[in-house]
């Protein structure tokens, strides 16, 4: 029976001096997810062993491909480092793993520099012993199907075949803090995932402007964060509600049609940005990808960052939708996604936004109205929200109207 799932680090053990400090918060956020007390985990040197115990492996599985900085994991079946016990594992193992119609072949590591047969000496031995009692497996050296490796090391045998990538990048914490904006959207939420994947802890802030957009698109936003919050450090993901129908309901009036979205932008960043600075956050993050959209061009980059010093990281920038919309299916954003609730990027905009804005124009059409004491006003009465996997708050019932909802709180 698989008792063991073992865990490999790739990229992590490259880190010298840091090296210790990554393993170590990668250890931190499988133990986060893996509640179950009869589970233990073996940390060796350059890998991981999560023993089971009789526990489900399917379960821990789900749980290690929302953690990055894993490279890849194998199911193990531990056996004594003797050679009859190993032919009897690796028998079990084969008659679980490989089907008939598949050849396998038996690869054999020897860290374990005592153990007195040779590597090829016990690969044969053990598919002797396989092909001997399996008679419906059929084994092929050179181009196998499947794989079963013995590895013999010190403390006994581990046996597995073939392993399975994870999700790579870094483990969230390692790499500071990141101000993702996000929509309702398919892409924001497949930003904020890349962000994390890199190692960055990621706060999520969303700017809401009910009762012009519908309190479902908030919800919508909530349900994200909920996803989201299987990949991030502690599991919860601070989410960050933004009161921004006033400051909207100033740029239709006030804004030519042609520069409302960008301004808009400007506005989001500005109040992203100063809210970002209050936690020292050095990094705002979008899920713009250029050309996707009409007004996602350079020009329109060029315009929205500047109006703050701070970087504005782009992790979809050079992606296809089509490959963003299959990431967002992978890690479960995208039915949510889709539901059709417009956010305000997608309700009282002009058809026809600038596809080529100009500084020297916003700014001129910014100074036509005080915006910096709404911009103000949106930063102090941001709401946050501390949302987890299996948290829930239902928007609709606490008020359909942006006073009521930030008036209610959360707690
Ligand atoms: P998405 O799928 O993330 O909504 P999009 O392709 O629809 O992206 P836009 O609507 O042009 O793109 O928005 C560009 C980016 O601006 C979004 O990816 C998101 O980071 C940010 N953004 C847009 N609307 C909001 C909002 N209401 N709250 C927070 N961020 C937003
Ligand atoms: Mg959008």
């Amino acid at each position: 029976m698989i008792d063991r799932i073992l865990v490999r680090y790739g990229d992590l053990l490259l880190k010298g001096k840091n090296r210790r400090r990554f393993v170590k918060m990668a250890q931190k956020r499988i133990a986060e997810r893996i509640v179950n007390e009869a589970i233990t985990l073996e940390p060796r040197h350059d890998r991981l062993y999560i023993v089971l115990n009789g526990e489900d492996e399917q379960e821990v599985i789900e749980a290690l491909k929302t953690v990055s900085g894993l490279h890849s994991f194998s199911r193990v079946m531990k056996s004594p480092k003797d050679l009859e016990a190993i032919k009897h594992t690796a028998l079990e193992l084969a008659r679980s793993t490989v089907k008939e119609s598949d050849t396998f072949k038996i690869e054999t590591k020897r860290a374990d520099k005592t153990y007195p047969f040779g590597s090829t000496e016990t690969s044969q031995a053990v598919a002797g012993y396989v092909i001997e009692h399996a008679k419906n497996l059929t084994a092929d050296i050179f181009e196998p199907d499947k794989v079963l490796t013995v590895e013999v090391r010190q403390d006994g045998a581990y046996l597995f075949c073939g392993k399975e990538p994870l999700m790579g990048g870094f483990p969230v914490g390692t790499m500071g803090k990141g101000m993702v904006m996000m929509s309702g959207g398919i892409d924001s939420p497949v930003a904020a995932y890349y962000a994390m994947r890199k190692g960055i802890e990621v706060e999520l802030v969303h700017f809401e402007s009910t009762p012009y957009t519908s309190i479902e698109s908030v919800q919508k936003v909530y349900d994200l964060a909920k996803v989201l919050a299987r990949y991030t450090g502690g599991m919860r993901v601070k989410l960050h509600l933004v009161p921004f129908t006033d400051l909207h309901a100033k740029l239709l009036k006030e804004v030519p049609e042609p520069y409302i979205v960008t301004i808009m932008r400007r506005m989001m960043v500005r109040i992203t940005d100063r809210f970002a600075a209050l936690d020292h956050t050095p990094v705002l993050i979008n899920g713009e990808s250029v050309g996707q959209v009409a007004s996602q061009t350079l020009d329109s980059i060029h315009v929205t960052q500047a109006v703050t010093n701070t970087p504005i990281l782009r992790p979809l920038l050079a992606f296809d939708k089509e490959a963003i919309m299959n990431k967002a299916r992978e890690i479960g954003t995208y039915d949510i996604s889709i539901r059709p609730f417009e956010d305000c990027c997608t309700v009282y905009v002009p058809s026809q936004p600038s596809t080529s804005p100009r500084n020297y124009y916003a700014d001129r059409y910014e100074r036509r109205f005080d915006w910096n004491s709404l911009v103000e006003n949106c930063v102090e009465t941001i709401k946050t929200f501390d949302v987890t996997p299996t948290s829930e708050y239902d928007f609709a019932s606490h008020g359909f109207t942006i006073d009521e909802l930030f008036e209610e709180g959360t707690d």
